[in-house]
């Protein structure tokens, strides 16, 4: 199992994804950073962060305001289980389901992943500008 305490990102994980609105609408008030821009689709609210963190994610400890009923994908992150539904895009980018560290080839491909999820959210959300 992971041991997110020695996180070597900073909760890196915790990314911007969509909300369900009822979901965004419950929790709004927890937010622990001001988004730059909300926009609505679907159904589902993002609230796009300066960093692109997660608007529920505490800027200094890193951790989730909302931990006890985050969303089912938060639960599922880098879980074998959540692997296998979703794929390498929910790794943990540092630790394997069990703990131990990624080679530094799978580190690389999980980044990448992550990084080209970043990139179709930026571009999202200056479409919708
Ligand atoms: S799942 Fe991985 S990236 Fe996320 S907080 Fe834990 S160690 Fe860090
Ligand atoms: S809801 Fe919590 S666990 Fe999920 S991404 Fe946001 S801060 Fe992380």
């Amino acid at each position: 199992m992971i041991d997110c305490s020695k996180c070597p990102g900073q909760g890196i994980c915790c990314g911007f994804f969509p909300f369900s609105e009822k979901f965004f609408e419950k929790y709004k008030d927890k937010m622990q950073v001001k988004p730059i821009k909300i926009f609505k689709q679907h159904g589902f609210i993002a609230a796009v962060t300066e960093d692109l963190r997660c608007v529920f994610q505490n800027p200094k400890t890193w951790r989730c305001a909302i931990y006890e009923d985050r969303p089912d994908i938060c639960r599922l992150y880098g879980t074998k289980e959540g692997i296998q539904k979703k794929g390498l895009g929910i790794a943990c980018p540092f630790f394997k389901p069990n703990g131990n560290e990624w080679s530094r080839a799978m580190k690389a491909k999980i980044y990448h992943i992550m990084e080209k999820g970043l990139r179709r959210i930026e571009k999202k959300a200056s479409e919708s500008n």
